[in-house]
């Protein structure tokens, strides 16, 4: 029997389409990812984005709180074993004390409970490819299993750019990161001066988050204004630990194999000077990519490898039967709550269009 709609992604967009669909009865299967280095080093692990952030002001109905009071909201809600994932927010040196934003890990895991708790199946593993051309649609697992679905909706998010020098993918993991939450905090980047690429609101985040370690985070930003959100930037400008680097890019990544990031070359972008800063890490937050290869020559892309949308105000895709929520199919808003608000949608539609053919 195939399943009735199989989701295929792990982030806010996939959990709220679980939370629906299984409302709904149609007993999803949701395909979280796959928990392997590979996905580690992309930054395609299960539980999406927002597993790599820290608080999350921005999220509706969760105001700064006691730590305290979200470790025992954490304890009461979740099993043991996901609880182990979040403990070392509650306990030991990295414990936050006083009240804080939720974490995106502790969402991650309430919305993951959620869609269980209502009957969604899980399974920790990548889908690889997919056949929408013949029905019921096939998909077929990292592991080789293979799983048919009279719907699919594809919630895969996006992931981090890098630079794409050749400099870059020598020293990642050995200086180099796309997510200063993960890696931050290592021994390597303390009390040592550090880079964070680009004008967004990530990269003040990641700035923000990274002056608890360094000695001094430059910004380098390759024009004289921050992309970013103004509350973002007046965070960023009031911290002493940040220097911005205004009008300029990074040329070369510098280091030794035993030592790893030493330094970085950067070039200005309005005239022909350029400069060496002495640092030991490099943090690229330059946008993101979505995570679509899986599904080349099976469903229309835009050039940017977005999911297009077919319907004003829907979740439809080129295919009938796949639905897209989330960044995947989202260039524009990229937030947490509107991947949520798109998922919702996409669990209606699916159970709208299963309805219409009488298989919901
Ligand atoms: P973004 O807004 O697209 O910003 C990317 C930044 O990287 C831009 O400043 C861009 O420069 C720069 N950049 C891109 N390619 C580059 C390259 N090859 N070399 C040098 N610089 C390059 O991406 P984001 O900051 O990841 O944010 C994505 C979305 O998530 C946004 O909607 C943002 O609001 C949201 N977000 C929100 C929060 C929050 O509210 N707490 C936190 C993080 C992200 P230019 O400015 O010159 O284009």
């Amino acid at each position: 029997m195939p399943e009735k709609v199989v989701i295929i992604g792990s982030g806010p967009a996939g959990w709220t389409a679980a939370i629906y669909a299984a409302r709904a009865n149609l007993q999803p299967l949701v395909y979280e990812g796959a928990v392997n280095e590979a996905n580690r080093l992309k930054g395609t692990l299960p539980l999406g984005q927002l597993n790599l952030t820290t608080e999350v002001e921005n999220f509706p109905a969760w105001p700064h709180v006691d730590s305290e009071a979200l470790q025992a909201f954490s304890r009461s809600a979740l099993p043991p074993e996901r609880y182990e994932n979040l403990r070392g927010f509650y306990e030991g040196k990295a414990a936050h004390r006083g009240k804080r934003a939720v974490f995106g890990p502790e969402l991650m895991e309430y919305m993951r409970q959620q869609a269980i708790h209502f009957g969604a199946r899980v399974v920790t593993d990548d889908i690889v490819a997919v056949n929408f051309r013949q029905h019921p649609f096939l998909l077929t697992s990292a592991s080789g299993e293979k799983v048919e679905a009279l719907a699919v909706i594809v919630a895969t998010g996006a992931r981090a750019n890098y630079l794409g020098l050749p400099s870059e993918e020598r020293f990642k993991n050995n200086g180099v990161s796309a997510c200063a939450v993960c890696d931050g905090a290592l021994p390597r980047f303390r009390n040592r001066p550090l880079v964070v690429v680009g004008g967004g609101d990530s990269a003040v985040e990641e700035s923000t988050y990274l002056t608890k370690f360094a000695s001094v985070v430059y910004v380098v930003h390759r024009r004289s204004q921050l992309r970013a959100s103004k509350i973002m930037q007046e965070r960023l400008f009031k911290n002493s630990k940040i220097v911005v680097k205004w009008n300029r890019v990074v040329e070369e990544i510098l280091g030794t194999e035993e030592q790893g990031v030493t330094g970085v070359r950067l070039r200005s972008t309005v005239d022909d000077s350029w400069e060496v800063l002495e640092v030991s890490g490099v943090f690229l937050a330059i946008g993101h990519t979505p995570n679509t290869d899986f599904l080349r020559g099976q469903l229309e892309l835009d050039e940017k490898g977005y999911i297009v949308l077919t319907k004003p105000h829907s979740t439809y895709t080129s295919v009938e039967g796949v639905f897209a929520a989330g960044d995947v199919a989202d260039p524009h808003y990229r937030q947490a709550v509107t991947a949520a608000g798109t998922g919702c949608m996409a669990a209606l539609d699916a159970e709208r269009w299963l309805a219409s053919r009488g298989w919901a």
